[in-house]
């Protein structure tokens, strides 16, 4: 068989695999550019199961770039929180506003448009302008990657040099330009559901047949493992302010969380300091007077690249005046924040309610 009628019937087996069960995503089938756009964002190193109520959530109350822009970057935030990935929040916001700015208003049509939008990729722009637009365009993302180099038994780092370039050129031979959004979603979902990290289902596989990894029955030999960067464990202290039934939030540490406010984190990495003398010394550097302590909660575990955090979150009281760069959410409100911020203010309920201890970290140097 020729090279090129390999493709064709590739993306023949692959259109009709996933033509006869999609799996049902409230997205799925819509040609809508912005709802498209905003499941790709949301969808980033995320699972879709999480994504569905915050998509249909968005949907309701930014149901198009217009009512995005119009919104606050606070606002987007707070309806953002839990998703993690801020910046992917902060981006969406910002790209709606160019929308709006730049465009009428109207998601934009041209890809290398789609491109300029703030937190937009080479992935998200072959996503949104074939499933929207029929742009035939092939999406490459790590399921993908992952299916070629396993078909076509590329060796080498999939996210470098040569073999970068030659998953690229085959996902683009791949597609069919009739049915690009369909032939990207299956090749996705087939990445996802079948051809799976570990123990890849090839007995259900669609392109098994003329699969070069299946041939040398150890499917899992590609692609090559990357050299993954070795974890770091560190220890932070997070320093809950409480002024009156609320949590004071001031700006964030950067080296953790960017651009965001909370509670005030410090690094805990000397083992003759306590919490408090950390924390003290943080409210000093920061100019800030060192409010009233009144107890800890439980450390708790967080994870952030390759950063693994035991944080431990000690409770204040604010009866300083507030500073202009502050916010507050109700204590009763932690989902308003970001995982390593929301699990601090859970941990210290107990604390709060009483029922647990307040002593052992209590005291100052
Ligand atoms: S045959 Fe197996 S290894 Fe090859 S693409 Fe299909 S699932 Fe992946």
């Amino acid at each position: 068989m020729s090279e090129s009628r390999t493709q064709n019937s590739i993306s023949k087996r692959l259109l009709s695999w996933f033509q006869q069960d999609p799996e049902p995503m409230p997205w799925r089938g819509s040609t809508d550019p912005y709802a498209i756009w905003l499941s790709e964002v949301m969808l980033q190193q995320t699972q879709i199961r999480t994504v569905i109520p915050y998509w249909n959530n968005f949907m309701v109350r930014y149901p198009d770039p217009q009512s995005l822009a119009d919104a606050t970057e606070d606002e987007v935030l707070s309806d953002w929180a839990g998703l993690g990935y801020y910046s992917r929040g902060r981006n969406l916001h910002r790209a709606a506003k160019q929308i709006v700015q730049n465009h009428n208003g109207q998601f934009p049509k041209k890809p290398e448009d789609v491109r300029n939008l703030p937190g937009v990729g080479e992935y998200t722009t072959a996503a949104v302008c074939s499933i929207a637009f029929g742009e035939p365009l092939a999406v490459v993302d790590g399921n993908v990657e992952r299916v070629i180099c396993r078909h076509r038994a590329l060796s080498g780092d999939s996210r470098k040099g040569e073999t970068k370039v030659h998953i690229r050129k085959w996902a683009q031979e791949w597609i069919d330009p009739e049915q690009a959004g369909d032939h990207n979603q299956a090749v996705m979902d087939l990445g996802r559901k079948v051809c799976t990290p570990k123990n890849p289902n090839c007995s259900a596989c669609p392109i098994s047949t003329d699969c070069l990894a299946f041939e040398s029955g150890e499917p899992e030999r590609w692609p090559t493992p990357r050299k993954r960067r070795a974890t770091e464990k560190q220890r932070w202290c997070s320093a809950i302010l409480l002024i009156g039934e609320d949590v004071l939030l001031l700006p964030g540490n950067t080296e953790l969380l960017p651009r965001h406010s909370g509670p005030v984190l410090a690094r805990w990495d000397k083992e003759n300091e306590s919490p408090a003398d950390v924390l003290k010394k943080e409210f000093m550097k920061r100019g800030l007077p060192v409010p009233q302590l009144m107890g800890h909660g439980d450390v708790y575990k967080h994870a952030i690249t390759h950063r693994q955090l035991e944080i431990q979150p000690l409770l204040y009281r604010w009866e300083n005046e507030v500073p202009h760069d502050s916010k507050r959410i109700p204590l009763s409100e932690p989902d308003r924040l970001p995982a390593l911020h929301r699990k601090a203010v859970i941990a210290i309920q107990p604390f709060i309610s009483g029922t647990s201890k307040g002593v052992d970290l209590v005291h100052d140097s």
